[in-house]
């Protein structure tokens, strides 16, 4: 049996998934980042665990094709990551680091929301669709393109950063990143708490938020679910910025579905159906509506999506050398110039 290893590397956690090429997960394994120790420990440690794996494996008559790696900011295609703020890596190449600390065995790393989209594209909500556009609510807004089945990179890893993609021109605090009125400010699960305080703070309406010591996302969609009248205010108004934001998004990159996930989405249909209204508000050009739908994976589609970049990767490499062989087979077939039996012994020096 072949398979690949899936990593996702998050802040606080490394989650690894032994994964069929057919797409059947066999083992997963969470571990603990410990980010404080730096980021050559951090590959240590994820060369140690993808050898444990793979070990493993062998001795059941497995055999592991390579191992993708999902990271938490802007990687390109060669794997390089200028700057990784959540985890402090800067100016490395993580795959260099494990392909020379695992030996031969081949390693692809992409941006983690780029391969959640990959992943949701494999074995998710969009299977059978050749382009996606994923979008991930969580502490932040992180964003993926996936195109002819391929993911787009972008030629300094920004492709599908939409979380830094300024919606609220007139928004008074600073974004993280430098900027004021990021989609990340008002839609991720800190944005959407951020603004339900806001109008805590400006209303005296009445609402079940009011009574809790400290919100979160959760509380919040869930009292907009229950007919909490300023929850639902609330999430709709965060909603209405990623809605708008969708509608441009589809003037450069026009995909097939677009693709809610992260912490957020659990919150289903309710809440993509909220997105889809605010997109279809700000649609121009077109009549023909994208459905956006909500991610089926939940926090596995990274350790999918790792997976499938380094099964797609091997089998491309795979042939591209075939090609090559066929090629140079042609080459001595029309350079020969004896009778066959000497052609054939040649082709086999
Ligand atoms: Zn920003």
């Amino acid at each position: 049996m072949r398979a690949a290893i899936g990593v996702d590397l998050g802040g606080t956690s490394i989650k690894y998934g032994l994964i069929t090429e057919e797409g059947k997960l066999l083992k997963k394994i969470s571990k603990p980042t410990g980010k404080s120790r730096g980021e050559l420990r951090i590959l240590k440690d994820i060369a140690e665990e993808i050898g444990r794996i793979q070990k493993e494996f062998t001795k059941k008559k497995g055999f592991v094709i390579g191992a993708g790696i999902g990271i938490p900011g802007p990687v390109l295609k060669d794997g390089y990551v200028e700057n990784c703020v959540n985890l402090n890596f800067q100016n490395i190449n993580p795959q260099e680091i494990l392909e020379a600390m695992l030996g031969k065995m081949p390693i692809a790393v992409g941006n983690d929301a780029n391969v959640a989209a990959l992943g949701e594209m494999w074995q998710g909500s969009g299977r059978g669709f050749d382009s996606i556009l994923i979008v991930t609510l969580g502490t932040g807004v992180g964003g993926g393109v996936v195109q002819e089945r391929q993911i787009v990179y972008g030629s300094r890893g920004l492709a599908g950063e939409l979380g830094h993609v300024v919606v609220k021109p007139d928004e008074k605090e600073l974004c993280n990143c430098g900027k004021r009125g990021c989609l990340d400010q008002i839609a991720s699960a800190t944005g959407i708490v951020r603004m339900t305080e806001r109008i805590l703070r400006f209303t005296s309406a009445p609402s079940v938020l009011r009574d809790k010591p400290r919100l979160d996302a959760k509380m919040i969609v869930h009292a907009a679910k229950t007919g909490d009248a300023l929850a639902y205010l609330s999430l709709d108004y965060c909603m209405s910025f990623l809605g708008k934001c969708l509608a441009e998004a589809g003037c450069i990159l026009d995909p097939q579905v677009f693709v809610i996930g992260g912490g957020v989405s659990q919150a289903g249909s309710f809440l993509t159906d909220m997105i889809q209204r605010h997109y279809e508000n700000n649609l121009s050009l077109t009549k023909r509506k994208t459905p956006i739908i909500p991610a089926q994976l939940g926090n596995d589609a990274g350790i999918y999506g790792a997976a499938k970049m380094i099964i797609t990767q091997e089998k491309e490499r795979m042939e591209k050398e075939n090609a090559v062989r066929g090629e140079s087979g042609i080459l001595w077939r029309n350079s020969g110039t004896g009778d066959r039996s000497s052609r054939v012994s040649g082709g086999l020096k």
